[in-house]
């Protein structure tokens, strides 16, 4: 996706980003694959701590399903479901109860009307289009590099919304990993001396957006610096 890109002037702007994003995929996957094997002192797995964050808060009737695949938990907004994968969801360690509990963070954001995640919410759209329409400059740069450069206003602009999304992101996560937290210790679901392995979790998981909005952020000045530097 990034090919004409990696070809431009100022192409080293992706370098930030690219370090970043790769320590923080490392950085996951190692505390991650840590905490997965030490069990909660309770024994409750994610599917059971998700379901009694959300019972707590008066979300009796939000289902908790299973996805397949890694790492694929998440809160879908719309269908106002929480799903995790089967390794969070039937797992008793500190990571699937973190994860789960995270993700019962962002309906508890949801019920509460928290600004952030509806300005998120409502960037989807424009996000999705502003995606599509980046890849279509990108490709259209590769092949005709007069092109890219003809319309790098509008690929500023694409990109501005593909970068204020994963600002927006931010907060989002941040939030949901303090929910979380909160309500794990409020309801006793892990005692004082586990917090700090599921924080480890969480704040590992809120790197990988941190550095994808890094990258943004450097993609979209180096747009800047190409067409400054044409002007
Ligand atoms: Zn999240």
């Amino acid at each position: 996706m990034m090919l004409g890109f990696i070809l431009a002037d100022y192409w080293w702007f992706a370098i930030p980003g690219l370090i970043l994003g790769l320590y923080a995929q490392a950085k996951l996957s190692s505390t991650y694959s840590k905490y997965i094997r030490i069990p909660t002192s309770n024994g409750l797995t994610g599917a059971q701590a998700a379901r009694e964050i959300l019972d707590q808060a008066g979300l009796v009737n939000m289902p908790v399903e299973e996805v397949g695949g890694h790492l694929t938990d998440h809160y879908d907004p719309l269908k106002k479901a929480l799903f995790l994968s089967s390794e969070n969801y039937h797992g008793n360690s500190l990571a699937a109860v973190g994860v789960a509990a995270h993700e019962s963070g962002h309906a508890l954001q949801h019920k509460a009307a928290y600004a952030p995640l509806h300005l998120r919410m409502a960037m989807v759209p424009i996000t999705q289009f502003a995606s599509y329409a980046w890849q279509g400059i990108l490709l259209a740069g590769f092949f005709f590099n007069a092109f890219f450069y003809k319309f790098l206003g509008i690929a500023i602009a694409v990109f501005t919304v593909i970068t204020l999304f994963q600002l927006i992101t931010l907060p989002v996560e941040f939030d949901a990993s303090r929910r979380a937290k909160q309500q794990l210790l409020r309801l006793g679901l892990v005692q004082a001396n586990e917090a700090p392995g599921v924080s480890k979790v969480l704040n590992a998981a809120a790197m990988t957006y941190v550095a994808a909005m890094v990258t943004a952020v450097f993609q979209l000045l180096q747009l800047v610096m190409l067409s400054r530097n044409r002007d």
